[in-house]
């Protein structure tokens, strides 16, 4: 495995520091502060075709692989959070499933759009009540003639007020039935398909977070996504490749967290010499590096063996636990290291503390990375 970054991991990553310096960085506190989801970035960052990285390219897409997905996310995470976070969602939730599940015409009418990020998308499987256990999920579809009625609430929906299509994974069958779910597509604009409440969150906060409500919502059968009673399972397979995407935001909150330490150890004085001196400090930095390296590697080897179609349980599950892990101990370091500055907002460590929990919460927990680790590795 070679990872070395190739030319495109160049390119994405210059455009990704130009972009933010331009467009996310003036604005990116006043986001945080009112909780503001800037949507217009997502029309620019699909105009950089970074709302379809890994869309191929007859569909509008960038028709790039897992390396330079990474790297995208990893880029934008190191400027904010919450912008690397929706970014993600949209391309490897609702797009990601489209695109490995979806037919020929599901495809060609949502993918491009979806590049293009003239559709900002939603991917719906949590419900208040199950979260880690998704398989006891309440939301139903009923059949009816030549429709699906779903009835139910989604809640943590990344984009769920604003999103204009979304993925919903409802029960179908019984319930404890792996079988017993299947997979929608439903537009924005459905009659009976509303969004709930937006949470007002510790962190990430210019990502949406909203519920999805539907009431009787009448989705004709043609936005069923490849067959009836598959879609736990398919649901299964997309968070493998989205754990990936959390790791790379996880990297990318790290590597921010890291690379503001290091410049602030060497401007800030005390005892008469920069603190970087001080081994306490310096101790930190070493254990930061480290863990962001073996990180970094990991994330690398899940994305090498994803864009080469092998399997990838063990090694997202790997890069997202020890990734989002590293996240939090380095944005935790750097605002020690930052002293009273750190805990203001006037310095970005306070905002990497507060954005990095989500990583070890999202797309599985820590605990569920533990557990589908140990799953494997005792098969
Ligand atoms: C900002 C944000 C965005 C999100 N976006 C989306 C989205 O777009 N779409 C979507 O579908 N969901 C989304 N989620 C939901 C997210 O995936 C869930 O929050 C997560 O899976 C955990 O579920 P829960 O919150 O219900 O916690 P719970 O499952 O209730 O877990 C509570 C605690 O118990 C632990 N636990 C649970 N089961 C076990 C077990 N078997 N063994 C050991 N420990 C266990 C957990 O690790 C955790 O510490 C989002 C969440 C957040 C916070």
């Amino acid at each position: 495995m070679d990872f070395s970054l190739n030319e495109n991991q160049h390119m994405i990553a210059d455009m990704i520091k130009k972009f933010g310096d331009e467009h996310i960085r003036p604005k990116m506190m006043e986001w945080d502060e009112a909780q503001t989801f800037p949507v217009e970035v997502f029309k620019k960052l699909g105009d950089l075709g970074l709302m379809g990285v890994l869309v191929p390219t007859e569909y509008g897409g960038s028709g790039f692989g897992y390396a330079e997905y990474v790297t995208a996310i990893t880029e934008l995470g190191k400027i904010c959070g919450s912008i690397a976070l929706s970014m993600a969602a949209h391309n490897s939730l609702c797009t990601g499933h489209i695109m490995a599940f979806g037919n020929e015409e599901q495809k060609k009418k949502y993918l491009p759009k979806l590049a293009s990020a003239e559709f900002i998308g939603a991917w719906g499987l949590t419900e208040p009540n199950t979260g880690s256990d998704a398989m006891r999920m309440k939301c139903v579809a009923k059949e009816d003639g030549d429709y699906w009625v779903l009835n139910g609430t989604k809640c943590w929906i990344t984009h769920g007020i604003t999103g204009d299509v979304a993925v919903v994974i409802a029960r179908t069958g019984e319930l404890l039935d792996s079988h017993g779910m299947t997979a929608f597509i439903v537009e924005r604009g459905t009659p009976g398909f509303n969004a709930g409440k937006k949470e007002n969150k510790l962190g990430m906060r210019a990502s949406e977070t909203a519920e999805m409500i539907f009431d009787n919502c009448r989705v004709p059968k043609s936005q069923v996504l490849g067959n009836v009673g598959d879609g736990f399972i398919q649901a299964m397979k997309i968070l493998d490749g989205g754990r990936i995407s959390i790791a790379a935001l996880s990297l990318g909150i790290a590597k921010g967290a890291y690379d503001a330490s290091i410049k602030y150890a060497k401007e800030r004085e005390q005892f008469g010499q920069p603190i970087g001196n001080f081994q306490a400090i310096g101790f930190k930095l070493a254990d930061m590096a480290t863990e962001i390296e073996a990180a970094e590697l990991l994330t690398f080897q899940a994305a090498y063996l994803k864009t080469n179609h092998k399997k990838v349980t063990k090694e997202s599950a790997f890069a997202k636990y020890y990734a989002s892990e590293v996240a939090v101990r380095c944005s935790v370091e750097a605002v020690q290291i930052f002293g009273g500055y750190g805990y203001t907002k006037d310095f970005p460590v306070e905002k990497f503390y507060r954005d990095s929990k989500l990583c070890t919460i999202g797309e599985g927990t820590s605990e569920i990375q533990k557990l589908v680790i140990a799953r494997e590795i005792l098969k």
